[in-house]
């Protein structure tokens, strides 16, 4: 049985039981990340803590544990469930209170954790993904790393029956990201990605991506389109469980010549240098 982390102590996942009035579960009150596991170790995992403390401080949830506890209740997650490849999820809620939409007074939040592998060396999506259009429903402010998922949960079904890996999300027609990841093109040997905003989610591989490309390859902050994205040398998406993969169909539309683009494979072998460096 694996072995999970619930306000405050690791315990058996069947074990691990929130309330049925955890307001996380009645109305999305809450945040989460999601941090890799690489060679047994956590990856920028400090980059995600620094991205919940923004995710809790704009739904006003005060963070139930230090930025160093955290970092050892994942680390301890990933080694007691033998993790060497994989990923800690966790979660902050505003706690369990009689059901009213305001913030209740003096609820203690919810705080869980809990690990998976999953590898990421030997990733079959290396060969390349489709992409699926679907239009973005979601609320004004993606920024926050909410639980309240409905509109991927969505767009990632209807692009998985498409027979896609990945919904990319757009208003009419511009693209703002990914169901659970950050997109990019390649334009004339130029990466280009959405500029942040309440738009879109700041994605830690987004950013690290950035820092990679500044080896060599140009980059530019803007929106693009569905039809950029069909004319585009390239394409690829960012995801902390998944790194840089690249997409080489939009639904009929083969982006390219249809094959892992030379620029992001560039791009995902120096993230994969990166992470060894980081981890090792
Ligand atoms: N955008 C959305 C909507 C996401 O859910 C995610 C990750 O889950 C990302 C972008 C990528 O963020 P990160 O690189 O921090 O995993």
């Amino acid at each position: 049985m694996a072995t999970c982390w619930l306000n405050g102590k690791f315990l058996p996942e069947d074990q691990a039981h929130v309330s049925i009035f955890d307001r996380g579960l009645l109305f999305g009150d809450g945040v989460y990340e999601v941090a890799a596991v690489f060679n047994g170790k956590l990856l920028d995992a400090d980059l995600h803590l620094a991205r919940l403390e923004k995710s809790l401080a704009a739904i006003c949830i005060p963070n139930p544990q230090p930025t160093s506890a955290w970092l050892e209740i994942m680390q301890s997650l990933a080694e007691q469930n033998g993790i060497a490849e994989g990923l800690v999820y966790l979660q902050v809620t505003s706690g369990a209170a009689e059901r009213d939409f305001a913030f209740p007074a003096n609820v203690t939040p919810t705080a869980f954790a809990f690990a998976r592998k999953k590898s990421l060396t030997n990733d079959p999506n290396a060969k390349g993904i489709v992409l699926h259009a679907v239009q973005d429903i979601r609320w004004a402010r993606r920024d926050i790393k909410s639980v309240a998922m409905l509109a991927q949960v969505l767009a990632k079904q209807e692009a998985k029956a498409a027979g896609a890996f990945e919904a990319i999300m757009h208003d009419r027609g511009v693209v703002t990201e990914g169901g659970s990841s950050n997109l990019w093109i390649v334009q004339n040997g130029t990466a280009v990605t959405r500029p942040l905003s309440h738009s879109i989610l700041a994605g830690i591989t987004r950013d690290v991506t950035l820092e990679l490309a500044a080896m060599g390859v140009p980059v530019m902050e803007r929106a693009f389109t569905l039809d950029d994205v069909r004319a585009a040398d390239e394409a690829f998406m960012t995801s902390a469980t998944n790194f840089i993969l690249p997409a080489i169909r939009l639904d009929d539309a083969a982006i390219g010549n249809g094959a892992p683009g030379p620029i992001t494979m560039r791009l995902r072998d120096a993230y994969f240098v990166r992470a060894h460096a980081k981890t090792t």
